[in-house]
Parts: C-alpha cells; structure tokens; sequence
C-alpha cells in the first residue's frame, strides 16, 4: 500500500498551514513546526517539544520527516570532502558531496537518481535516467548536511546543483526546493548562494532568465564546436552552440549577471591552446567565466583527465583575451566524488 503520509519537505509554508487549516489545527502552529523544520533542524516529531503533544502525534500520523537514508558516508583522504550516498525509499541511490573551499562550505547535491541526457563522460549519464527527486527530496539532502555541520558548529553556506541529474528537466521541484531553503522564516539561505548547473536546455534557461533570480546560473559547454559537443554531449543534436549562446547572451542581457561555464578538460580532446582559442571567439563580449576541472575518469569512457600543466596553458590562452578562467582541481577523487560515480555503482 502506497504510504498514504507526505514528506513534510515537499511543502512551502502556506500548504504547510492549509494541512493544518483543514485539520482543525491553529494555523499558528504551522509556522512553529516550519521554524522547527529549517530554523532548528529538527527530523523527528518528538523534538518539537514546544508543541502539545497531541500535535507532535498528530505530526507523525500526518507526515514523513525522512525520506533518506544515509546509506555511506566516505571521507576522502585530506577530509575537505565528504560525500554521502542516500538511498530512498523505492531504493533509489543518489548522492550529494560537501565541499570545504576556503571558508565555505558548498554542498553539491542531486536533482534527480540517474539522469536522461546521456553526457558520455559523465558516471550519471550512464546509468540512464531513473527518476525526478521531489522538491523535498532535494531540500532534505541539505538539510542532512545543516545537520551535520551545526553539530560542528558550522553551517552551509553555498549550494550547487551540479550532483547528479539536469536540474532543467526537474525545473519546478528545483526551484520549489530552492525557495524553501530560502525563505526568510526557514533556513534564509540567500539566493545568490545557489548555482544551477545545467547541460543547455534552451527553452529552460529562456524561462529561467525571465524570472530574474539572483541565482547564479553554470553551463556544461565542454567543447566549442558543434561536431565535438554532439558527440559528447547528446543534446547538443537539439539545442546546437548557436543556440545555446543566444539563449546564454539572452539571460546576461536580461539578468545582467555574470555566467559560468563549465569546461571538463579531456586530455587530446579539447585541452589544446587552439580550443581555448575557439571557446575564447564563442565567448566574445560575454560577461562569462570559465571553470576548468580535468575530467573524473570514469568506467563506460576512455578520455583521461588534462594534467595541471595543460590546465594552465587553457587558462592561460583565455586570460590573454580577458575571460575569467579558474582551474579547479579535482577534489575527493578518491571518494569518487564526481557526479553519479558512487550511485551508480549501488544502482547496479
Ligand atoms: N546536469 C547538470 C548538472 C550536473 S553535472 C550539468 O550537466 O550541468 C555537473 C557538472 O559535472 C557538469 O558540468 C558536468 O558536465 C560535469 N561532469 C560530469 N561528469 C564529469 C566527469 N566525469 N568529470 C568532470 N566533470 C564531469
Ligand atoms: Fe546529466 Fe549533467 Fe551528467 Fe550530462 S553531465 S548526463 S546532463 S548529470
């Protein structure tokens, strides 16, 4: 029998208050459980003990508080990254990373188990698409790791949708999950601390620049030219670069921010001066940056990641002419950090 209760992440506070509304409960104490929610953390009925305690059972009649089970927590070698793969309840696998740069603290989390778009490099590409996250889905992943981070007095402070799945084709239960995480009463993180990453789904970033969030927007470009991007990046056969970079200049246009776009660096494939040369014509009179990060290898693709060496000379060629370029390099390797690599496996 399908479990007739809500995961209590799936809703924003006015359908929070409307359950309570037709429950003969006071209203008021919506809010309450919201601030409990994402002000205190709290995963469990019996930790609202500011409520009646008919309430806080009539909570765990009416609600899931847990959808996911931290099924592996690894650490890698330096302890800056941590990544723990979740599973839910229809045994689905799916992963998020938490990052330490700096002073920040960045979550990379998923949209969806699995992914539809067929990237080859990519580990969650390759196991093919298995399903949409709910928008609470993806809002409990980061609150595992508020959890996790208070306990050490620390707290998220960026998130990256660039774990596994194309937020684009989730585009409701993302942004659903980012406005909870960012409403004022909740969690307040603000909306400048979010990235979408997505592959280039036009239609979708036309959509999204209309909407004018101060959300920071990444593309997945990888290569320059038609021919290399079609055979890398399957979508590219629908939405080709001339495309894609009109909707790019398009969102800069109407947002007026700047726009990232990611670039894995294949040994022999596109890590050649002469490419960044061809990205860096593509790119002419953006506001863009460029993150670089040598290719994860992966099972299902032969590339090889550039050494540090190629990285720099790519940097380099696209500082002569003035693009932002940052190297990233890669981090948790050893935890197999890269997008889907670990869920992937637990699929299997
Ligand atoms: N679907 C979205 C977000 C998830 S992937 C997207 O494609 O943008 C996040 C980033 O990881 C993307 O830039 C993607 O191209 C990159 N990526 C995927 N597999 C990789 C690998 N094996 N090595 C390096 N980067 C990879
Ligand atoms: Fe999906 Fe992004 Fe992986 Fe492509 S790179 S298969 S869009 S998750």
């Amino acid at each position: 029998m399908e479990n007739p209760r809500r995961l209590i992440y799936d809703l924003d506070l006015a359908e929070l208050e409307q359950v309570f509304l037709a429950a003969n409960e006071p209203v008021y104490r919506a809010k309450q459980v919201w601030q409990g929610l994402y002000q205190q953390l709290w995963n469990q009925p019996a930790q609202f003990t500011n409520l009646p305690k008919a309430l806080r059972e009539w909570l765990d009649k009416t609600f899931i508080f847990q959808n996911l089970t931290p099924d592996q927590v690894l650490y890698s070698t330096d302890r800056e990254t941590r990544k723990t793969l979740f599973l839910l309840p229809d045994e689905r696998a799916i992963e998020a990373v938490l990052m330490h740069y700096d002073r920040r603290k960045t979550l990379c989390i998923s949209t969806q188990a699995g992914c539809a778009m067929g990237c080859v490099f990519c580990a969650t590409g390759q196991m093919g698409f298995k399903r949409h996250l709910t928008s609470g889905e993806i809002v409990e992943e980061v609150l595992y790791y508020a959890r996790m981070l208070r306990s050490e007095g620390e707290q998220v402070t960026n998130v990256v949708f660039m774990g596994m799945g194309e937020p684009f084709h989730n585009y409701d239960a993302t942004m659903s999950a980012i406005q909870r995480l960012n409403h004022p009463d909740g969690m307040n993180l603000g909306a400048r601390r979010f990235t979408i990453s997505t592959v280039g789904l036009v239609p979708v970033i036309k959509r999204f620049a209309d909407e004018k969030s101060q959300i920071n927007l990444a593309i997945s470009l990888h290569a320059a030219n038609d021919e290399l991007r079609s055979s890398m990046l399957p979508i590219n056969r629908k939405y080709p670069i001339q495309e894609l970079m009109a909707a790019c200049r398009e969102y800069i246009e109407k947002t007026g921010r700047r726009l990232t776009f990611e670039w894995a660096l294949i040994q022999d494939v596109n890590d050649s001066v002469e490419t960044a040369r061809e990205l860096s014509n593509l790119l002419r009179g953006m506001i863009a940056h460029v993150n670089v990060i040598p290719l994860n290898p992966t099972h299902k693709f032969t590339g090889k990641g550039s050494s540090r060496e190629r990285a720099a000379a790519f940097k380099a060629e696209l500082e002569k002419v003035g693009i932002p370029c940052t190297v990233r390099m890669r981090r948790g390797i050893d935890i197999q950090a890269g997008c889907g690599q670990l869920a992937s496996r637990a699929e299997k």
